[in-house]
C-alpha cells in the first residue's frame, strides 16, 4: 500500500500501514500525523513535569506518572530498576529487531528562577537540562509506536532513567539486572542541544571531550611559587588550545558558525585545555591539582604519565610523592556503523537544513548513556530546542534554559521513525 503524502491526519491513525512496501518518507509521514494529533497532550504533560521537577534520585511522582501512562498505552512495564528506573515493553506484531530507546527523568536543584509561565513549584528545583522535554518525547515516542503495534516487527525497549545528573542512574539500572530484563541490539536517545528546534545533531566516537582531574603530592616545599610555575609550564606544553589562551565562552562559541561544532572548521576538533590549577597545602604536603579537557582519549592516559616523568626528571624529583587523576565526566561514544546507518535512514527523510553532523567533542559536558553503549551499540544524538527569534535558549545548565516546546514534535516524529525503522531492518 502506497501512502499519499496529503493531509488526511485522522485516517492515518487508523489506517494500517503497511511496512514492507513503505520507504522511511512514508513512515515519517504517517507519524507527523500521529505525532500531531497528540502534540497538546504532551505539551500538558512536559509542563506538568516542568512545574514538578525531582531532583536524582528522588524521582518518584515522575516514575509514577511514567508508568501509569505505558501501561495505559498497553505496554508491559517493570518499574523500581536501580531506584525509580520505568521499562516500557513494546511488542510488536511480527519478529524483528529489538530496539532501546533511553530517556532521563530528573532535575537540578538551582537558586536561579525559572523563565517561563509554568513555573516551578518545587522551590530550589527546575528542569535546566531537558530531562522533562526527554521524558515526554520518549512517551510520545511509545504512544505513536503503540498506534504501529501490528506493523512494528521486532520489540522496542523504553528505559526512563532517574539520576543522569549524578551519572549513576545508568549504572543503578544495569547493576538491578535491567538487561536481564531486556535484550537490546541497538540503543538510541537524545539530549537538548543550544541548536534551533528540530535540529538533530549527530557525531561518530566520542560526543563530548574527557575531563580529568590531575593531582600531584608533593613534600612541602620552601617555594611554593616557583614549583606552582614549574607545574604550570609542564601543564601548558600539552596545551593545543585553538583559542590561543583567550577564555572558552561555550555558549557563543560551540554554536558559532565558523568556529562552532557544526562547522568543518571547528576549534573543538582537537584540543587540550586547563580549565583551572591550584597549589595548596594538605597534611603536611603541597598538593598542585588542576582540571583539563582533552579530545583524545590515548591522551587522558598518556599526559599524567609524561608529566610525573618530567618531574622525576628535575630538581623537584625528591620532592614528589605521588600522581593521580579521576574520570569526571562520562562521554557518549557513538557506534560508527550504527551512526552511519540511522543517519541514512534520518536524512532518508528529514529536512537537510535540520540534520547536521559534528565536526568537534564539547567540552564541559557529561551523559551516562555510555554505561548502555559499553553493553549494547549506541547513538545518541543532540536535538536543538533554541528559538533565536522568540529569545529562547536551550544550552543546558544554564540559568536561562528554556526550551521551545515544537521541539517535542521533531523528537517524536523523527525518532518514532527511526526506531520502526531500525526493529523493522534486516
Ligand atoms: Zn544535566
Ligand atoms: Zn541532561
Amino acid at each position: 500500500m502506497k501512502l499519499k503524502l496529503i493531509a488526511i491526519t485522522t485516517l492515518f491513525v487508523t489506517t494500517t500501514l503497511s511496512s514492507q512496501s513503505l520507504k522511511p518518507s512514508n513512515t515519517y509521514q504517517h507519524f507527523v500525523n500521529s505525532t500531531k494529533e497528540i502534540f497538546d497532550s504532551l505539551v500538558k504533560i512536559r509542563r506538568d513535569l516542568h512545574m514538578n521537577p525531582e531532583i536524582s534520585k528522588q524521582e518518584k511522582r515522575t516514575s509514577k506518572i511514567v508508568a501509569k501512562y505505558l501501561r495505559d498505552l498497553g505496554l508491559e512495564v517493570k518499574t523500581n530498576i536501580g531506584g525509580n528506573g520505568v521499562v516500557g515493553i513494546l511488542k510488536g506484531g511480527k519478529e524483528g529487531k529489538k530496539i532501546a530507546w533511553r530517556a532521563d527523568m530528573d532535575a537540578i536543584k538551582t537558586k536561579e528562577p525559572d523563565v517561563v509561565d509554568f513555573i516551578s513549584k518545587n522551590e530550589g528545583v527546575r528542569h535546566i537540562c531537558g530531562h522533562d522535554v526527554h521524558t515526554t518525547i520518549g512517551l510520545g515516542i511509545a504512544t505513536v509506536l503503540s498506534q504501529q503495534k501490528e506493523n512494528l516487527k521486532g520489540t522496542v525497549y523504553f528505559i526512563f532513567q532517574p539520576a543522569e545528573e549524578t551519572f549513576t542512574g545508568a549504572k543503578d539500572m544495569i547493576e538491578d539486572g535491567l538487561f536481564d530484563i531486556i535484550e537490546p541490539n541497538e540503543i538510541y536517545g537524545l539530549h537538548i542541544g543550544p541548536g534551533e528546534s528540530g535540529v538533530i545533531n549527530f557525531k561518530s566516537n566520542e560526543l563530548f571531550a574527557y575531563q580529568r582531574s590531575l593531582k600531584v603530592t608533593f613534600q612541602p616545599s620552601a617555594n611554593k611559587k616557583e614549583l606552582e610555575n614549574f607545574m604550570n609550564d609542564i601543564l601548558n606544553g600539552f596545551s593545543r588550545n585553538p583559542l590561543k589562551g583567550s577564555p572558552w565562552d561555550i555558549i557563543n562559541n560551540t554554536t558559532d558558525p565558523k568556529i562552532g561544532i557544526t562547522s568543518k572548521e571547528t576549534i573543538y576538533r582537537d584540543y587540550f585545555f586547563i580549565e583551572g590549577t591550584k597549589l595548596y597545602k594538605d597534611q603536611g604536603t603541597t598538593i598542585f591539582s588542576a582540571s583539563f579537557f582533552e579530545t583524545n582519549s590515548s591522551n587522558t592516559y598518556s599526559i599524567p604519565l609524561e608529566i610525573k616523568n618530567q618531574i622525576l626528571n628535575s630538581k623537584y624529583k625528591n620532592l614528589f610523592i605521588s600522581i593521580g587523576y579521576s574520570r569526571d565526566n562520562p562521554t557518549p561514544i557513538n557506534d560508527s556503523e550504527l551512526t552511519k546507518m540511522a543517519s541514512k535512514t534520518i536524512s532518508s527523510f528529514y529536512n537537510k537544513e535540520m540534520f547536521k553532523p559534528l565536526y568537534g567533542q564539547i567540552p564541559f559536558f557529561g551523559e551516562d548513556f555510555i554505561y548502555y553503549q559499553q553493553k549494547v551499540p549506541g547513538v545518541f544524538f543532540l536535538l536543538g530546542g533554541s528559538n533565536i527569534e522568540k529569545g529562547i535558549n536551550s544550552m543546558p545548565h544554564t540559568p536561562n534554559f528554556a526550551v521551545d516546546e515544537t521541539t517535542i514534535k521533531y523528537g517524536v516524529q523523527s525518532f518514532a521513525t527511526l526506531i520502526f525503522e531500525r526493529a523493522n531492518s534486516k
